[in-house]
C-alpha cells in the first residue's frame, strides 16, 4: 500500500456522536474579515443582490463554488518549485501522464487550459449537427459546447433525482430504461456518445454507483456508442461507491476509480475540481480517439506537453490526481457536508437528502413559500444568507434560467441555495456557524422577501445581473438581526 492510500478515515467519538475530523493540520492560513451586518448590507446593495458580484473582501466564508478555490498540499506546492518549463518535451508533463495512467489507468493523455476546453474539443471532433448525447444530467458548460456543435443534450436521469428529500444513494444513475428508449428513438448512429458526469454537479454532487455505469457501458457496447466519463468530481464519486455500494466496502479508492474508468473510451477532466489547481485534461486508452483530438490542442490550448497550462500548474496536478486516490482526501467535503446536512435536516429545514459531494443544497422553494418564484426564492435566500452571516453561496435556481421567446420566465425545477465546500477549506466550527446562522434565519424566513431584476443581460444574466429587493425586507431583517444578536458581528 502506498502512503498516500490511506485506509477508511473513521473514528469513532467515545460521546457517539458523528463528528468530522480534520485529517490535515492547517499550516499556511489567510486572514478572513467578517464584516458588521451594516456593511454587509451595504455590499449586497452594492453588488445588486447578486452574490457573484461582492468582493471577497466583504465575503467571510466564501462558499459560492469549489471550483479553483479548493486547499492544496504541502507537497503539491513543493512540487511547483521543481517545475520544468520547456515548450516541448517538459518532464513535468510526463509526470502530469504518469500520474493520469497510475490513477485513472487511462494511457494516452492530452493537456487543456480547464475542464470547457476539453468540452470544446471532445464536442467539435465527436458532435455533428442533429446529433443526440444522452446523459445522467448537464453541466452548463457540457451544454453549450454540444449545442454550439449543432447537438442536443438528453437528460435521462431517475424519477430520484430532482427529489429534495430522499434516501437514495446514487440519485446519479442513468434510467436505463429511458436510455434504451432514446437508442431505440433516434438510432446509435445519431449518438456519437453517452455522458457519464461523476458527482453530478448541478443536482447537488450526487454520485452514480458501479452497477449503474456497468449497466450503462454494457447497453452503450450493445449499439456501438462511446462511453464519455466526466471526472471532474471523481474522487467523491468514488469515495460514495465505496461507503454506499455493497461489495465496494474494502476495495481501494484507486482500484474503484481504475474500474470507473475501465468502463468508459474517453475520460475528462477540470483540474479546478479534482486535483485542487487549475487545468485539465483528456485522457483514453484508445488511440484512434486519442489520434483524433490531438491536433487541436496546439490549435486551441497549447504544444501537447503543456496545453495552455503553466508547468508549475502541472507538477501540482499530478500530486493532486495522486492524492485522489486517498481516502482521508475525497473523504473530507463529504464528511463535512453530511454534518451540515444533517444537522439542517434534523432541525426541519428544507435541505436535500441525502448529503452530496459538493455542498449542502438549500431548498429555496419550501424555505420561502411565500416569495413565488418569479420573485427569485433562491436568489433572495442567497442574498439574506449573505447579510446575516458574511457567507456566500450561490443561486441556482430561476435567476440561473432563462427566458421563454414571449419574454417571461422559465421557472426553475427547483429552487436551490447552494452552498459548496471546497475541499480541505474550512473548519468545523466555520461549518457550525453557517448552520447556526441558517436556523436563525429559517425562524425568521417570514421577513425575507423577493427580487427583481433591475439589469438583465441577455445571456447567461446570472453572473453579471443586478437586481433589487421588492420591498425593505433588507432593513426589517437586519434590525431583527440587531434586536436578537446585539453588538455580534
Ligand atoms: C467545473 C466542471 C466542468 C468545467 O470545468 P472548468 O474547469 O470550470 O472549465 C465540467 N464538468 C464538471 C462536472 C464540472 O464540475
Amino acid at each position: 500500500m502506498k502512503e498516500t492510500e490511506s485506509r477508511t478515515p473513521h473514528v469513532k467519538f467515545y460521546s457517539g456522536q458523528e463528528i468530522p475530523l480534520e485529517l490535515h493540520k492547517v499550516r499556511i492560513v489567510q486572514k478572513l474579515h467578517l464584516r458588521p451586518i451594516e456593511r454587509r448590507k451595504q455590499a449586497m446593495e452594492e453588488a445588486g443582490f447578486n452574490t457573484f458580484l461582492l468582493e471577497t473582501k466583504d465575503v467571510f466564508l466564501d462558499m459560492l463554488t469549489d471550483s479553483g478555490t479548493n486547499a492544496m498540499s504541502d507537497q503539491q506546492l513543493g512540487s511547483m518549485m521543481v517545475a520544468d518549463d520547456a515548450y516541448a518535451g517538459s518532464a513535468s508533463f510526463t509526470r502530469m501522464q504518469e500520474a493520469v495512467r497510475d490513477v485513472f489507468g487511462m494511457h494516452h493523455v492530452l493537456p487543456v487550459h480547464q475542464g470547457r476546453a476539453a468540452e470544446n474539443i471532445i464536442s467539435k471532433i465527436f458532435v455533428k449537427p442533429g446529433d443526440v448525447v444522452p446523459m445522467n444530467y448537464h453541466f452548463t458548460t457540457t451544454k453549450a459546447h454540444i449545442d454550439i456543435n449543432g447537438g442536443q443534450i438528453l437528460e435521462i436521469y431517475t424519477d430520484e433525482a430532482l427529489k429534495i428529500k430522499s434516501d437514495c444513494p446514487f440519485k446519479g444513475n442513468l434510467d436505463l430504461v429511458k436510455f434504451a428508449a432514446v437508442i431505440e428513438k433516434y438510432g446509435a448512429a445519431k449518438i456519437p456518445y453517452v455522458r457519464m458526469e461523476a458527482s453530478t454537479n448541478l443536482i447537488g454532487g450526487q454520485p452514480f454507483s458501479m452497477r449503474n455505469l456497468r449497466e450503462v457501458n454494457a447497453m452503450a457496447a450493445k449499439h456501438g456508442i462511446m462511453v464519455l466519463l466526466d471526472v471532474s468530481l471523481v474522487g467523491e464519486n468514488a469515495w460514495f461507491i465505496k461507503q454506499r455500494e455493497p461489495g465496494y466496502e474494502t476495495t481501494s479508492i484507486r482500484d474503484i476509480l481504475h474500474e470507473m474508468c475501465g468502463l468508459s473510451d474517453l475520460i475528462y477532466f477540470s483540474s479546478r475540481k479534482v486535483s485542487c489547481t487549475r487545468g485539465g485534461g483528456i485522457a483514453t486508452n484508445r488511440i484512434d480517439l486519442f489520434n483524433k483530438m490531438k491536433d487541436l490542442v496546439p490549435l486551441y490550448e497549447g504544444f501537447l506537453t503543456y496545453g495552455g497550462m503553466s508547468v508549475r500548474e502541472i507538477e501540482a496536478m499530478a500530486v493532486g490526481l495522486r492524492e485522489t486516490t486517498d481516502e482521508a482526501m475525497v473523504g473530507q467535503s463529504p464528511a463535512f457536508i453530511k454534518y451540515l446536512v444533517n444537522d439542517l435536516d434534523s432541525a426541519g429545514l428544507p435541505v436535500v437528502t441525502p448529503a452530496g459531494g459538493l455542498g449542502a443544497h438549500i431548498d429555496a422553494g419550501g424555505f420561502l413559500p411565500h416569495v413565488p418564484q418569479a420573485e427569485y426564492p433562491a436568489g433572495a435566500l442567497a442574498a439574506a444568507f449573505y447579510i446575516i452571516s458574511g457567507a456566500r453561496g450561490m443561486e441556482r435556481g430561476t435567476i440561473s434560467s432563462v427566458r421563454d421567446e414571449h419574454g417571461n420566465d422559465i421557472l426553475a425545477d427547483v429552487e436551490l441555495l447552494r452552498l459548496a465546500l471546497p475541499r480541505r477549506v474550512f473548519t468545523l466550527s466555520q461549518i457550525m456557524y453557517v448552520a447556526d446562522r441558517m436556523k436563525w434565519l429559517y425562524d425568521n424566513r417570514d421577513l425575507v422577501g423577493g427580487l427583481k431584476f433591475t439589469e438583465e443581460p441577455a445571456v447567461l444574466r446570472f453572473f453579471l445581473g443586478r437586481l433589487a429587493p421588492v420591498s425593505d425586507w433588507p432593513e426589517k431583517l437586519m434590525a431583527k438581526f440587531r434586536k436578537d444578536f446585539g453588538e455580534s458581528l
